[in-house]
């Protein structure tokens, strides 16, 4: 562990004890000075590793901006100015999860905010504090230094300790990357529980019904459920894709597919399972073919096939998603005998298969 890392790292754990103590203002100033200095480390690697034009490019911008000043006397705000004009972010080495998710954010913007929480009241710094810490823990795991949860463990690998802030007094959970509540269930209990439903569903329906007509019953009952369970999915993605939708019009130049990405991203992040989309988009002509493949698809964790199937639910949310996303009418199939790892035993994935919906 370098001193920079662990003073990083340290600062980072100052800021979460000072805000769980209600001390926004001071609270306030110690996320300024962490954003300053991350933000400082990354420059001061992008430049040492810059050569050519760039780095000409660079030490021109640098003078303009900071004049003669060395970079440990310089603010906040004329930092974001270097960081806007040479598109530090797009430059600097680091992870490219995070570099998405940083692009989603105006660094202006939250630099402003941060200013303004210095000068604010209690009750006025804490409505920005978490969209700065936000950001600033995509900024440190975007380095690569310092892990989102502090831990300072050198060795990189794709697992990471992800962190949700609870607020003990309330009993609020906040997932830092769109700072919304979440709730935390194990993967099997939610899906056993909405499975639960659904089969008592059927069976209480059946109950009412003549057994000589079961067989035909069984599968009318099945088909409604998975009707209401695609149909649940979708307003629930519909209604995600349009939150999605609206931080991604603060940034106008991302394209359909980097949105798509971010969103496959998103929910990966959350543990639903990993999202990789397989899509081709042609905007202009309003068309989509590919998929979406579901590795490690969390609603078939441990079932068999005799397990009620949820990946309706699923196949109704990538539907809504993707339809606010791409701003028309797509279809998306899920058949139980080729695409869904729960009815085949090798299968690690669950493919769903996206088309535009015809007129
Ligand atoms: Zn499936």
């Amino acid at each position: 562990m370098n001193p920079q890392e662990s003073h990083l790292s340290e600062a980072r754990k100052r800021f979460l004890t000072i805000y769980r103590q209600e001390k926004y203002k001071d609270a306030a100033n110690e996320i300024h000075n962490l954003l300053l200095n991350i933000l400082l480390k990354i420059y001061t690697e992008a430049k040492a590793k810059a050569t050519g034009g760039i780095r000409e490019e660079i030490e021109k911008t640098q003078l303009e901006i900071f004049g003669g000043r060395d970079t440990n006397n310089i603010s906040l705000k004329e930092l974001a100015a270097l960081f806007h004009k040479l598109n530090i972010l797009e430059i600097a080495e680091g992870n490219e999860t995070d570099r998405n998710l940083l692009k989603a954010f105006s660094l202006m913007e939250l630099v402003d905010l941060s200013e303004q929480s210095l000068h604010d009241s209690d009750d006025r710094a804490k409505k920005y504090l978490f969209t700065i810490y936000a950001f600033v823990v995509a900024l440190l795991s975007f380095n690569g230094e310092v892990d989102p949860t502090g831990d300072t463990s050198s060795t990189k690998s794709n697992i990471i300790d992800r962190t949700f802030s609870l607020n003990l007094d309330t009993g609020i959970m906040v997932n830092p990357h769109d700072l919304t509540r979440n709730v935390s269930f194990k993967a099997v209990t939610f899906s056993v529980m909405i499975g639960h439903i659904c089969t008592q569903v059927v069976n209480k329906v059946l109950a009412e019904y003549n057994p000589a007509d079961l067989g035909q019953n069984v599968r009318q009952i099945e088909e409604s459920l998975n009707t209401i369970l695609s149909e649940s999915g979708y307003n629930a993605g519909s209604n995600f894709g349009e939150a999605l939708t609206k931080d991604f019009q603060r940034e106008a130049q991302l394209s359909l597919h980097q949105k798509i990405k971010l969103w496959c991203e998103f929910d990966t992040s959350v543990g639903w399972g990993k999202f990789e989309d397989e899509l081709i988009v042609d905007e202009s002509i309003k068309r989509v073919q590919g998929k979406v493949v579901l590795q490690s698809n969390f609603l078939v964790a441990e079932k068999t096939r005799l397990d009620f199937n949820l990946c309706s639910l699923m196949k109704g949310y990538i539907k809504g998603v993707l339809e606010k996303l791409l701003g028309f009418s797509v279809n998306v199939e899920h058949k139980r005998d080729s695409n869904c790892a729960q009815f085949n035993p090798d299968k690690q994935f669950c493919d769903f298969l996206v088309s535009e919906a015809l007129p």
